[in-house]
Formats: C-alpha cells, structure tokens, sequence
C-alpha cells in the first residue's frame, strides 16, 4: 500500500499525540516530526511527549511505528569548521537518535552540512567523522540515520549522488541511508521526467536500496536553480505527472513518501492566514489525477 503523509506539528499541549492526530486529519499513513522548533536545539524532555498514547491511537489506526519519520533541526551542522561547534553537532545529533528511538520512529533525516567555504571535500571530511561518533554513541540502538539530497543552496554538501555515495561509502554502515528529496534534486540538476535514468545514477554511487524515504516536493525554480523553494504537487517546474511516477515506483512501495509542499495562503500573494494542503495534495496523488484548481479549493474550503 501506498505510503503517503507530510510532516505535521508536534507543538501544544498534546505532543505527538497531536502529531498522529493531525497526520490523520489529512488522511495520512506516515508522518514526519520535528522533536522541536526545526531552527532551533531546544527540546522538551520525552517523557512529557505523550509517546505511549501516541502509539495507541498509531495502532487504532493501522499506521505502522516504522512509517514515522524524525527529521533533526536543520541549524545542526555536522561541517562547521569551528571544532566546538561541530561537538554540539555531535552531541545533540546524538541525543536526536536516542529521541527518535524512544519515540518509535526507525529512521531520522539529516540534512549533510554546509562546509562553509572550506570546501566540499573538507566538509564532507567532517561529516563523516562526525557521523562515525554518533553511531558509535548509539551503538546499541538500530535507529537509521538518512542523508537527505541538497539541492546545493550556499555551501551545502550531499548535493550529488557521488557525494552522497562518498560519505556513504566511508561511514560503511547499515544504519546509514539515504533521503530522496524531489525538490532538491531537481534544483541540483537531476531530471526527474526520466526518474529510471536518474536511478541508473543513483545506483551508480549508492544503490537505491538504501533510499529510507522520499520527501515528495515540487520545486519553484527551473532544474539545476540550486535554490531550495519548496512548491505545492504540479504546481512547479518538476510536474504532476513526474511526482506521480516517482511516488507509485514499484521498486519503493514500502517507503515512506513525505509531502513538505507550502502551506497556502488566503489570499494569492497574502502571508495573513495559511492553510496545510497536505489533505488536498494526498486525495489528488490517491486518485492519480492533477487538479489545477487546487490551490483556489484549499483557499475557498476553510
Ligand atoms: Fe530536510
Ligand atoms: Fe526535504
Ligand atoms: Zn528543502
């Protein structure tokens, strides 16, 4: 069966409890969470995450624990140059596995890093070495850690398979996998209207077993843009009918496929009220059928 969902809130009151609730609401199996604020590093101790009952309403549901997916806050930066810095990386990114493993969830994402003008082969050093720490800190632990592609905004690492399959290759570990985000590597240059082709790449360097789960994004700028802006499903430059075939890939049925797709507004060109589409975009990939008046429904709906 289809594995579809986007990442939901785990703020308020209610926790991950509220998260399982609102993945519901949009009539999703998986779902992906942020054990806090994604740009910063402070985060409520698991006991008051609301885990247990949680996990009751996950099995009420007939959602599996393994379609839950942690993403680490994105600020964390396994490639700074600043050795005290990088520690924290460490230390917290540590810390984030062992969260992710209280809380259930098999796999946490991890953007690479930026190497902040040392180089990609320097930050890719760094990441590597930092990465072995944490596994090492959590060796008793079989939580996965999945690279996720970049689409190369600034100095990021991990923009192309090579690089990704580089790190890969050095960490030498089952419990390193790999994100595919649609989005982002669009925007690093890969044509996605060929997916098999762009596979034939992947298994090149990495090999697409090791694909853990799929961000599912259009993107608002033409290929290779290294830009990063996110777009709602077949409103972007990657396509509807592109998504589609990635989404519905017989070689990945069993992995989670996670929407990160823009929140609309009320108005066209208003920032007041935003709306999740993430309901909308999941009956229309469920009924296999582009609907251009999407955007104006979610608007008029609420
Ligand atoms: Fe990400
Ligand atoms: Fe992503
Ligand atoms: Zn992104």
């Amino acid at each position: 069966m289809l594995k579809i969902g986007s990442h939901v809130g785990m703020g308020g009151k209610e926790k991950m409890l509220g998260s399982v609730n609102e993945a519901l609401s949009y009539n999703a199996n998986c779902f992906m969470i942020y054990t806090g604020a994604p740009q910063n590093t402070r985060r409520s101790d698991i006991s008051i995450l609301k885990i247990p009952e949680a996990h009751e309403l996950m099995i009420e549901n007939d959602i599996p624990l393994e379609n839950v997916v942690v993403h680490a806050p994105y600020i964390m930066n396994l490639a700074n140059p600043d050795p005290e810095k990088r520690k924290f990386a460490i230390d917290f990114l540590t810390e984030e596995v062992k969260r992710t493993s209280l809380m259930g969830a098999g796999q946490i994402v991890v953007h690479p890093g930026s190497h902040l003008n040392q180089g990609p082969e320097k930050g890719m050093e760094h990441i590597i070495n930092g990465l072995k720490v944490v596994l090492e800190n959590t060796v008793d632990l079989n939580t996965k850690i999945a690279l996720e592609t970049m689409a190369g905004k600034g100095t990021e690492v991990g923009i192309s398979f090579e690089e990704i399959g580089y790190m890969i290759t050095e960490i030498n570990s089952d419990r390193i996998t790999v994100c595919f985000d649609t989005c982002h590597t669009h925007d690093a240059g890969y044509e996605l209207s060929d997916f098999d082709n762009v596979l034939k790449d992947f298994d090149k360097y990495i090999g697409r077993n090791k694909i853990s789960v799929f961000h599912i994004n259009d993107s608002k700028n033409s290929k290779g843009s290294h830009k990063d802006r996110h777009e709602n499903i077949g409103f972007g430059y990657i396509g509807f009918e592109s998504l589609l075939k990635i989404i519905n890939h017989l070689d990945f049925i069993n992995i989670p496929k996670i929407l990160e797709t823009p929140y609309v507004t009320e108005f066209e060109d208003s920032k007041n009220k935003v709306f999740p589409p993430y309901k909308y975009e999941i009956d229309m990939i469920k009924s296999n059928k582009f609907d251009s008046d999407l955007l104006k429904k979610i608007r008029e709906k609420v």
